[in-house]
């Protein structure tokens, strides 16, 4: 603490000045014995910006009165505590001293000096605190013609009330130059004297308030008598008018602060007003409710507009009742809703519900509580943000439809069906009942895939699945897992002949011929049943075992059912056994060729032989190409079977060619058959070239014949294929036709020698109409293009005169002959050559 000490009794400062040294060590001491002196050191000092914080002044001094230091520190607002020391009996001086602003008095006598340092630090302290408090000075612009007036204002301001900075101007027109707009920012208050050089003060407050617009207060001094007027002044937006008298000084300080504490109020208030505004735009902007309750006092403080979007109630129902938003919240979420808030030792809270207006949509939520605290840390109030959540859901909702169901039929999709199953089979348990596991696949998809595009295709699979849903009941599963591949849960089924009941209907609605694409599209399909409890207990093994009875189902010529037998499943394995088996069967042997004859209908002649495969099984003795040849085709291993077959075919009949077993005309032919698989792989043609150059066999006598529906699996690549191989000069036939569904107008491009029409067809006649008049119609249409037509799987004399009446060129079947090994074909030619010359020299009777 620094204190200027100004004493003219220099023995009574030396020894205040020891004395304090002693008391007060960190009070900071200079002293000065005359006024002028004080002067001087203050200046120096100030100027240094090292003022003393406290003066401690004798009254009585040589060159003047104490007061006179005071007034001038006063005056000039200088931020210095004042202290004045007086002998004693000078009370009159001390009320004098205290009127003009000094902080406190010591009264010379007794231990004053003792009391000094504590008297010095609370003074220090208080004004401080004080200066502080009126930090903000009020500038107040003072026009008054009276130069005296205002020197007695700013001499009394500067003792009073020392943060009032008076700026005088003696016109009317000077005040109105440092007001804004020609000044800003203008003063803080407008004091005006009444009447001033020609513009009273009811002029320059209708300019300041009308026509400039300003708000700032104005406060009017009018003489004695003057009052009505300067009620006017009022009228016209003065603030406040005083009336000159002899307190008039001691009532202006008070007059300035107040109207300026009133206009900083009112400034306050519009601040307030203008966050009030922002606030309240902002709440009614954002889309999400945010609300302030109190839950103490069970009232709503606040809520926001956003809420009425969803409630569609007025806010004004939950000011009125706090809780009235809980009575449209979903019943299911109500009370768990009720119960959670009203636990308030809960701190944070979070919750979805449902909102159900009456009459309007259902609307998801999310709310937020916080819970907010008092300084003591009191639970006072909660704040909450509801966030309407009903988009996310339904997107939520979207995504996780697109997780479980199959984008193409809306079907549900495997991990759907497991689901579904799984809770399928626990009821089933429970309420002690059956349940039948169904697994469907469309006969030959790939082709209609094929031949017609996928985008028929994605219309077939939607219908289908269309056609499903419809035939079974709601609380069944239809579901897809790929491709052509349909699985049906179906509970509480009486057993397996309702089951079986199930698949027909199933069966028969996938039967209907479909329309697309402008087409009738007819399509079969297969299906295998397994039944809980009968087969299995857990969905995968009823998954499992449905599959391998959909497997036999295809097997036994599609467009079937069939229910899973324990034998089935050995089956299954007997088929995995299989497979490992044939992949060794080329290599040790174990596969030899039974040919067929084919005859010429017209000459009765022996015309080729087909090449068919026969597996020797260690085991299981002869296998037929039914059981092998698809498991071969799906493993691949048809690849080396097949070519095994075209070399071993060839080798045999070039063989057969050179013993002279063919001695007529022609030479004997060999038909080899070629799997999809192999029509697929390039290099079909240099397998047949090696084949043949191996053998020494004149391309002619080779045919190869390829299945109808493996040629439309790619028709544009079997084209490529079978010119290659046409141009190797070997012949090409269509084996099985009639199956798939090549036109006409496709079947002219390729280079083909032969058509055979598939053994179904002939085995429906004559009984079956139909048959024949479409094997008569593939007869007539193979001849138009120039093709020769064999007919396969003849079996009776009727057929065998039915295709000779039709002019089919070509037959093959039983009635003929069964397929031989080769070593019994010389013997089987020989009797055939034999019937036939007995057959020329009886012909049989039409
Ligand atoms: P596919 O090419 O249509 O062969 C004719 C099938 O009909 C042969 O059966 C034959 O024994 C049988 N068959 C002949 N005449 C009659 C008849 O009058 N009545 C009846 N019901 N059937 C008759 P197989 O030998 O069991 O061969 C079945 C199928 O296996 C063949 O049908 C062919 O697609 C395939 N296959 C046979 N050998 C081979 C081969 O070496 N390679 C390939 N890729 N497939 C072969
Ligand atoms: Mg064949
Ligand atoms: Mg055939």
């Amino acid at each position: 603490m620094k204190v200027l000490y100004v004493e003219d009794n220099e023995q009574d400062a030396d020894l205040t000045c020891r004395r304090l040294a002693r008391l007060a060590p960190d009070i900071a001491i200079a002293t000065v014995h005359t006024l002028a002196d004080a002067r001087a050191r203050l200046a120096a000092e100030e100027a240094a910006g090292a003022p003393p914080d406290v003066l401690l002044v004798d009254v009585r001094l040589p060159d003047g009165n104490g007061l006179e230091l005071l007034g001038e520190v006063r005056l000039r607002g200088l931020p210095i505590a004042v202290v004045m020391l007086t002998g004693s009996g000078d009370e009159a001086l001390v009320v004098a001293a205290l009127r003009s602003g000094a902080d406190d008095y010591v009264v010379k006598s007794g231990a004053y000096i003792e009391r000094l340092p504590a008297t010095l630090a609370g003074v220090v302290q208080t004004f401080r605190q004080a200066s502080a408090h009126r930090s903000t000075p009020i500038r107040v612009l003072y026009a008054e013609p009276s130069a005296a007036d205002v020197d007695l204002l700013q001499r009394h301001l500067a003792r009073y009330a020392p943060h009032v900075q008076v700026e005088p101007v003696f016109t009317a027109q000077e005040a109105l130059v440092r007001l804004p707009p020609e000044a800003d920012p203008g003063p803080d208050v407008l004091l005006l004297d009444f009447k001033l050089p020609g513009m009273n003060a009811l002029d320059v407050v209708r300019e300041v308030r009308h026509e400039r617009g300003l708000n700032l207060p104005i406060i009017v001094i009018t003489g004695h008598g003057d009052e009505t007027s300067a009620a006017q002044t009022l009228k016209l937006g003065a603030t406040d008018y005083l009336v000159k008298q002899e307190d008039l000084l001691n009532r202006l300080p008070v007059a300035i602060e107040n109207a300026w504490y009133r206009a900083q109020l009112e400034r306050e208030r519009g601040a307030l007003r203008e966050s009030e505004e922002r606030f309240r735009q902002m709440a009614e902007s954002i889309g999400d409710v945010f609300w302030l309750s109190d839950p103490q006092r069970r009232v709503t403080l606040y809520m926001s507009p956003a809420f009425e979007r969803i409630w569609c109630l007025p806010v004004s129902d939950v000011y009125a009742n706090w809780r009235a938003w809980l009575d449209d919240v979903h019943d299911d979420d109500r009370d768990m809703l009720r119960a959670r808030m009203d636990d308030l030792s809960l701190a944070e809270l979070e919750f979805e519900f449902r909102v159900c207006p009456p009459g309007h949509e259902m609307r998801y939520v999310h709310m937020r509580v916080y819970v907010v605290r008092d300084g003591a840390g009191r639970h006072v109030r909660r704040a909450g943000v509801i966030q309407d959540i009903t988009e996310r859901k339904a997107q939520e909702a979207r995504i996780e439809h697109l997780a479980y169901h199959d984008s193409l039929t809306g079907l549900p999709n495997r991990a759907m069906l497991m689901d579904r199953l799984g809770r399928a089979l626990s009821q089933a348990q429970r309420l002690d009942q059956q349940l039948a596991v169904l697994f469907i696949d469309l006969d030959r998809f790939k082709l209609v895939n094929d031949s017609l595009g996928h985008h028929v295709g994605d219309q077939l699979l939607q219908e289908i699945a269309r056609r499903l849903r419809a035939t079974l009941r709601d609380n069944d599963t239809v579901a897809r897992v790929g491709g052509d591949e349909f699985q049906v849960v179906v509970c509480n089924v009486a057993g397996a002949t309702d089951a079986a009941r199930i698949a027909e209907k199933l069966m028969r609605a996938l039967g209907e011929p479909f329309t697309l694409a402008g087409q009738e599209l007819h399509v079969t399909a297969s299906l295998g049943v397994s039944l809980f409890p009968r087969d299995g207990a857990s969905g995968e093994l009823l998954l499992k075992y449905a599959d391998t009875a959909l497997y036999e189902a295809k097997g036994e010529g599609r467009n079937a059912y069939r229910f899973f037998s324990p034998e089935m499943n050995a089956q299954a394995h007997g088929r995995l056994r299989l497979e490992n088996d044939l992949r060794r069967a080329v290599e040790r042997h174990e596969l030899e060729l039974h040919y067929q004859p084919q005859l010429d209908l017209a000459t009765g002649e022996v015309c080729a032989v087909e090449a068919l495969v026969r597996w020797r099984h260690p085991v299981r003795g002869l296998v037929l190409p039914n059981t092998f040849i698809p498991i071969a085709e799906e493993t691949g291993l048809v690849l080396g079977i097949g070519e095994w077959v075209l070399n071993e075919a060839c080798r045999q009949v070039a063989q057969w060619q050179r013993d002279g077993l063919a001695d007529n005309v022609s030479a004997l032919r060999v038909a080899v058959n070629i799997s999809a698989r192999q029509l697929q792989r390039p290099g079909l043609d240099g397998a047949v070239r090696r084949a043949l150059s191996l053998s020494g066999l004149a391309p002619p006598c080779l045919e190869l014949e390829i299945t109808e529906s493996s040629v439309m699996l790619d028709p544009l690549h079997a084209q490529g294929v079978l010119q290659s191989l046409r141009d190797l000069g070997v012949l090409l036939s269509i084996d099985d036709f009639g199956t798939g569904y090549s036109s006409l107008a496709y079947l002219k491009r390729l280079p083909l020698d032969r058509l055979k029409i598939d053994r179904s067809f002939i085995g429906g006649i004559p009984s079956d109409s139909d048959d024949a008049a479409i094997v008569e119609t593939i007869i007539v249409m193979t001849h138009k293009l120039g093709l020769r037509v064999i007919a396969e799987g003849v079996e009776t004399l009727e057929q065998r005169l039915q295709l000779v009446r039709q002019g089919c060129d070509e037959m093959q079947g039983f009635l003929l002959a069964h397929p031989v090994p080769a070593d019994e074909l010389p013997a089987l030619l020989k009797t055939l050559k034999e019937a036939a010359a007995t057959a020329r020299l009886t012909p049989p009777t039409p």
